[in-house]
């Protein structure tokens, strides 16, 4: 059990402003967010180190520097109403959550998305709204976004995403198979610009199917 979290949290912030993190809010929120209540109880003393870990279902929760760079380009675009495609274990959810006015977030594996909401509710998070299916068509009734962020990695841009975009909205996406990259895309009224960032490495954006 974890009795006290904030010191090892005080830690990692350290860290991930050391890392190029600058943005004050998101550090903050990085701070005094349990991680260590987003994994299986056996990995909760890892949950302060800066790395990726297993959450079941072949899955993984996102390393925090990622986790932060994510969220930190998102911020620079003054976003309020924010899609996330792959739960997971909803670190990322919960995350934004404290950021953002409302996220909407689809999982594809039902075991994952029932214990993120679990997660969510003990944290009093209720800005948050989950949905069960295909993250590669988005959430269209819900739409159009002025942020979009994906978890996983996609073989390509999915063209259901690019349209839920608002005008001025950005998408933060890992891209490739072998070899990833994060891609940052802004719409311009029917015009998508494309940034290129680093390297990355995600679990994959499973095409279509629903588990
Ligand atoms: N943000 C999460 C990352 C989880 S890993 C965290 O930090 O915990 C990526 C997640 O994307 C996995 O839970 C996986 O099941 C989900 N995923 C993969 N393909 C998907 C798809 N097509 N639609 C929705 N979710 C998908």
């Amino acid at each position: 059990m974890i009795q006290n979290f904030q010191g090892m949290a005080r830690k990692l912030t350290a860290k991930l402003r050391a890392e190029g993190i600058s943005n004050p809010a998101v550090l903050a929120v990085i701070e005094s967010t349990p991680r260590h209540l987003f994994m299986p109880e056996s990995l909760a003393h890892k949950a302060y180190e800066n790395t990726a870990l297993p959450i079941g279902q072949g899955q993984t929760i996102s390393q925090p520097l990622m986790v932060a760079s994510m969220t930190q380009l998102l911020m620079q675009h003054d976003c309020h109403k924010v899609l996330e495609i792959g739960t997971g274990s909803g670190y990322q959810t919960a995350i934004l959550a404290q950021l953002v006015d409302q996220v909407f977030s689809v999982e594809r594996i039902a075991e994952l998305q029932y214990q993120a909401k679990r997660r969510l509710k003990k944290l009093d998070l209720h800005n948050v709204a989950m949905r069960h299916g295909d993250g590669w068509q988005g959430w269209k009734t819900k739409g159009p976004f002025d942020g979009i962020i994906v978890t996983a990695a996609a073989s390509e841009i999915p063209p259901a995403l690019l349209q839920q975009l608002t005008d001025g909205g950005v998408m933060v996406i890992p891209v490739g198979t072998t070899s990833q990259r994060l891609i940052v895309v802004r719409r311009f009224g029917d015009e998508f610009e494309q940034k290129e960032l680093g390297q990355v490495k995600f679990v994959p954006l499973v095409p279509g199917a629903t588990v």
